[in-house]
């Protein structure tokens, strides 16, 4: 779960960040109040879910009040991606000398917290790390042991950092651990964190996403949701209890199984093509949760075919099919479905799935092959 700069900042705040001071607001109105009472030349920053605002046009720097509001105005009416922006955070502005990147995420390699740090941060570190990432210093952490002192101090030297500001960074470093692993994080990021005019480290921006499967024990995370402005798609997936995860490729995968899914996918890459989403539709699947799945994955514009892969046991091949017929009467599905169907109740989901003129295959490659084939065609017929 991801949730907002502002609710990151205050959040990140009460376990001793350096933030400047700053308020949210709603309208162009509020944003000039704000100002107004901060007295001093202002940030206004849009609050969406995506990263990128800098580049968007919604971060914006306001000399006065008047200015404010009018800024505020203005990005209150900006797109960013997808999301409409619905509120503004107003904070003071930081004269820069220098931005750095300073992150904690989880290392699946080596199976521990990682601490990332660079002399290259604002707001480019995607592309630091595709052309520099030697840029880009990574600190493995001892989850028993926690971020050692020492280990913060060889961070900060190796940023060029002066002995006092390696102080200040040693307990930005270890606030910033402390808050990733008390607040059950997967990304906690400061980008930037920078060296004011007078030489003190200072946090500007705040990304926070947070285990969901920890979100039991954070109710007071799990409750800052903002369903407004989560990806409706993912919103909806939630809602019918269906494990999905949107990817860049062109393949939607419905599966039955955690397990089978990430065969699927793998498969699909094995074959030269790319998954678009994972998606499990669990265990004994019911027709609704099925045709869910199928509308779920085929509002993603980039699906060029659908791949649904079922191993039935306790998923019953006969529900599937019916939940795949009850999609297509439904909505328009515009891209073909492949079909890959074994197990219970197999023969009786066929001549559902018969009905409506699809035939599903037995093996999975047979399957793979099929995308494939139809992949090509959409790509040839473009
Ligand atoms: P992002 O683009 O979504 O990551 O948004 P950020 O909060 O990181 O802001 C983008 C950029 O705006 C930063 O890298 C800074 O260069 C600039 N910025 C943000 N806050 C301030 C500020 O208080 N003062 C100044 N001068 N620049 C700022
Ligand atoms: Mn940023």
């Amino acid at each position: 779960m991801n949730i907002h700069e502002y609710q990151a900042r205050r959040l990140l705040s009460s376990f001793g960040l350096p933030y400047p001071v700053g308020r949210i607001a709603k309208t162009p109105d509020e944003a000039g109040s704000i100002a107004a009472q901060i007295g001093k030349p202002v940030v206004i920053k849009a609050q969406v879910l995506t990263g990128g605002r800098g580049k968007a046009g919604g971060v914006k720097l306001a000399e006065d009040a008047g200015q404010a509001k009018d800024l505020a105005r203005h990005i209150l009416d900006l797109n960013i991606k997808g999301y409409p922006v619905k509120r503004v955070l107003v904070v003071e502005a930081i004269d820069i000398a220098h931005e750095f990147y300073l992150g904690i995420t989880i290392d699946r390699v080596s199976r521990k917290p990682v601490m990332m740090a660079s002399v290259a941060g604002g707001v480019d570190i995607e592309e630091v790390n595709r052309q520099t990432p030697e840029q880009i210093l990574s600190l493995p952490i001892d989850p028993l042991l926690g971020l050692q002192e020492f280990q913060s101090r060889q961070i900060g030297f190796s940023l060029g950092l002066t002995p006092a500001q390696v102080r200040q960074f040693t307990n930005v470093a270890s606030s910033l651990y402390r808050a990733f692993a008390s607040l059950d994080a997967s990304l906690c990021e400061i980008n930037p964190l920078i060296i004011d005019r007078s030489g003190n480290l200072r946090a500007l921006d705040a990304k926070l996403s947070i285990d969901d499967n920890a979100l039991f024990r954070q109710t007071e995370i799990a409750a800052l949701r903002d369903l407004e402005s989560e990806d409706p798609l993912e919103q909806q997936a939630r809602e019918q209890e269906l494990s999905y995860v949107k990817l860049d490729g062109e393949v939607g995968c419905i599966v039955n199984g955690a397990g089978l899914a990430m065969a699927t996918m793998d498969l699909v890459k094995l074959y030269g093509a790319e998954p678009a989403n994972f998606l499990d539709i669990g265990g004994g699947a019911r027709a609704e949760r099925v045709a869910t799945a199928l509308r779920l994955v085929i509002t993603d514009p980039n699906v060029k075919v659908v791949l649904i892969n079922i191993f039935g046991g306790i998923t019953r091949c006969d529900e599937v099919a019916k939940g795949v017929v009850t999609a297509l009467e439904q909505v328009e599905v515009g891209v073909p479905i492949v079909v890959r169907l074994v197990g219970t109740n197999e023969d009786e989901g066929r001549r559902t799935l018969q009905r409506a003129g699809l035939t599903a295959a037995t093996s999975v490659t047979e399957a793979a092959k099929a995308v494939i084939g139809k992949l090509k065609t959409a790509v040839e017929s473009r």
